[in-house]
């Protein structure tokens, strides 16, 4: 019998999880021929949530299990940490809050099962209940992204997405440091079905997303999928020096025709220094960026650390 594995990564989920696991349950009991795990991955909460997912444990030892780490790690490692712990033949990866709605899964198993998919995403294709410039600030980072970058990174695709075992390891295989699941996902590869639907507020607890954290995660995102920022340094380097050969061939023609013309232009001239010097100091910052990363990447530390694991 194929089983699934619900990979949930949870941060101070306290009030949501005790909402989650019946719902869950309710809809993948009643898929026949179907075998179901549920890898809990506790990020280092500050709440209860560890406690939460003991009891749910206790209630079927042999299906629920959990993972604490031993502080928090982000969600990117939670998913990651959830990923490897799976032994399922299909994997799905849920937000705790029921924002992934789990009347999804039967039809995203059956579409895998007709093997013609390797993975079924979702996306939302409206953004109710979220401040505008949150919402247009996502819109920006995906037209952007999707220029800059040669992966392909769906708008508002979310994270909820049900996966083969052949994507999943395929997945475990980048072991980046700085992990990008949006980018990741695109990047393996594989034929992916997107199913649309609208946004669901939170059941309980509050996000941890704030718009400035958000941003910093699109900063990063940006990094880690392209080049482009780096070329950025080139175009106005080679820019300001055919510009400055223009202006050079004009100074001396015009002294040349005018042998008594006095220099000019103190003030463009100081306006010109604090330019380039910002310029210059633009790309060493991008190049500094792009250096922070290797740095990160070659100290080779774990993606997570596990605390205790049932
Ligand atoms: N999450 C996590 N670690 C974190 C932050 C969030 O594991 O550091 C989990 C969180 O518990 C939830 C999921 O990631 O299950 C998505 O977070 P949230 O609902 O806050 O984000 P949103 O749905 O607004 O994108
Ligand atoms: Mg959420």
């Amino acid at each position: 019998m194929p089983k699934l594995s619900i990979v949930v990564p949870c941060y101070n989920e306290q009030e949501a999880l005790p909402l989650f696991y019946p719902a869950v349950e309710e809809v993948v009991q009643r898929v026949d021929g179907l075998k179901t795990e549920y890898w809990l991955v506790d990020d280092g909460s500050a709440d209860q949530t560890l406690a939460e997912m003991r009891k749910l444990h206790s209630i079927d030892p042999e299906r629920v299990h959990y993972l604490t780490f031993s502080r928090n790690f982000g969600k990117e490692s939670a998913l990651y940490a959830g990923l490897e712990a799976a032994t399922g033949d299909y994997v799905v990866v849920m937000d705790a809050d029921l924002q992934d709605p789990p009347s999804f899964l039967p039809q995203m198993y059956s579409i895998l099962q007709e093997g013609e998919y390797d993975c079924v995403g979702t996306r939302r294709t409206d953004r109710k209940g979220e401040a505008k410039i949150k919402s247009f600030l996502s819109d920006q980072f995906y037209k952007v992204i999707n220029r800059v970058s040669q992966t392909n990174i769906v708008p508002g695709a979310r994270d909820f997405r049900m996966m083969t075992r052949q994507m999943v390891d395929a997945i475990l295989s980048m072991k980046e440091y700085s992990r990008f699941s949006k980018g990741i996902f695109s990047w393996v590869g594989f034929r992916t079905k997107y199913l649309e639907y609208k946004n669901v507020e939170r059941v309980a607890g509050t996000t941890d997303w704030s718009t400035w954290k958000l941003f910093k995660y699109a900063m990063d995102g940006i990094a880690d999928f392209s080049q482009a920022p780096l070329s950025l340094a080139v175009w106005l380097g080679t820019t300001s020096f055919i510009i400055s050969i223009i202006g050079l061939i004009f100074v001396v023609i015009r002294r040349l025709i005018e042998p008594t013309s006095s220099a000019f232009g103190w003030a463009s001239m100081v306006c010109i220094i604090l330019l380039l010097g910002g310029l210059q100091l633009l790309c060493i910052g991008i190049v500094g960026k792009y250096i922070g990363r290797i740095y990160m990447q070659v100290k080779n530390r774990p993606i997570y650390i596990i605390k205790e694991k049932k």
